[in-house]
């Protein structure tokens, strides 16, 4: 296994930064941890294809546009990188019930041609944005990582898969791997430079501060007869921030030679989708226009994470609430207006 030092001699640098290359680096989760990244003091190389990224989300990183599916585009940075973080997947779970293709091809296919890559090229450590959706509907709340994996959408499926294979790899070639299993991750940047961008959104944060704007449609609140005390399923919401301290705490680990792992990625604390809605009204001073509408397919009532493992590991923690997932995301939705434009 390369050591970070050798690409510090191999770009004439000092120190035992680590050359990190951050595959959809232009994406909402992604550019996040780029910048932490370079905070913490690595470099970092953004390879994204655009597809969903957005070319000013990487301003002032060097972005090589290029698909994951491409194998001699990855073969070309790979050689100038000492480790891979794998943001690019698409991650909307209706969309995989009813487009699975989509799913296997861009999550396992692009997956499977980003891992041979790498392994082509000698790149061994890898950070993975892994899900809770590989647990499924879990018997037990808040969820360990001992949960049986039994995803119950392609999504799911589709990254339970590349936590096998790295798992694999691990065994057969040496790989060290951090599956990181995130919660729903939201909010922003506190500087408002850069944010959640979907297109369509589907997320429950920026369409309720959308609602409450007047420039989203009312809330449509998926179900009230949840067995949860208001009736409105729980989720766990982590900000994208401390999402990304994560990436580089998992990187320091695998860096300093230990094994792989896979953690739980969340705060500990559920909020229900009324208590969400209060906060957005607290944080704009205006109220959520909103509809009670049927279930959607493929809701647990909760998903809490118990994230004990991450804390003992990685000495990880959230640092941040609802209250700064909220308020960054307000921020940010009234900074951006007009940026999107592509
Ligand atoms: N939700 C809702 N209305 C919306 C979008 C989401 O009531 O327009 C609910 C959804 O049913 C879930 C929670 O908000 O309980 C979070 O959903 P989101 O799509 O933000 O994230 P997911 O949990 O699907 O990753």
């Amino acid at each position: 296994m390369r050591q970070p030092q050798v690409a510090a001699v191999r770009h004439g640098r000092k120190g035992n930064d680590v050359v990190v290359l951050v595959i959809g680096g232009a994406g909402y989760i992604g550019s996040h941890a780029a910048r932490a990244l370079r905070r913490a003091g690595h470099e970092v190389i953004i390879f994204d294809n655009l597809s969903t990224g957005y070319e000013f989300l990487a301003t002032g990183f060097e972005l090589v546009k290029g698909d994951v599916l491409d194998a001699a585009a990855l073969g070309r940075v790979l050689p100038r990188s000492d480790a891979v973080m794998h943001f690019a997947a698409h991650a909307y779970v209706g969309e995989s019930v009813l487009n699975p293709k989509k799913y296997f091809h861009n999550n396992v296919e692009g997956g499977l041609s980003l891992l041979n890559a790498a392994l082509a090229a000698g790149v061994k450590k890898i950070i993975f944005s892994s899900t809770c959706a590989v647990y499924g509907e879990p018997a037990k709340v808040p969820m360990e990582e001992n949960t049986p994996r039994q995803p119950v959408n392609p999504y799911g499926v589709s990254k339970l898969f590349f936590e096998q294979a790295l798992e694999s790899y691990d065994r057969a070639y040496g790989f060290r791997f951090a599956s990181l299993r995130y919660f729903n991750a939201a909010g922003a940047d506190e500087s408002g430079e850069i944010g959640e961008l979907h297109d369509p959104e589907t997320h429950l944060i920026p369409l309720a501060l959308g609602a409450a704007a007047g420039r989203a449609p009312e809330l449509q609140v998926f179900g009230s007869d949840y067995p949860t005390p208001d009736g409105t399923c729980i989720r766990d919401y982590v900000h994208v921030n401390d999402l990304a301290d994560v990436h580089v705490k998992a990187l320091d680990h695998l860096a300093a030679g230990r094994d792989s792992f896979a953690v739980n990625v969340g705060t500990g604390q559920g909020y229900s989708v009324q208590e969400v809605i209060l906060e957005v009204e607290r944080v704009t001073g205006r109220p959520v226009p909103r509809k009670i509408g049927p279930r959607r397919a493929g809701d647990p009532p909760m998903l809490v994470a118990n994230p004990a493992r991450a804390q003992a590991l990685l000495q990880w923690k959230a640092t941040r609430g609802l209250h700064d997932v909220v308020a960054t995301a307000w921020n940010w939705m009234e900074r951006s207006r007009g940026v999107a434009a592509k």
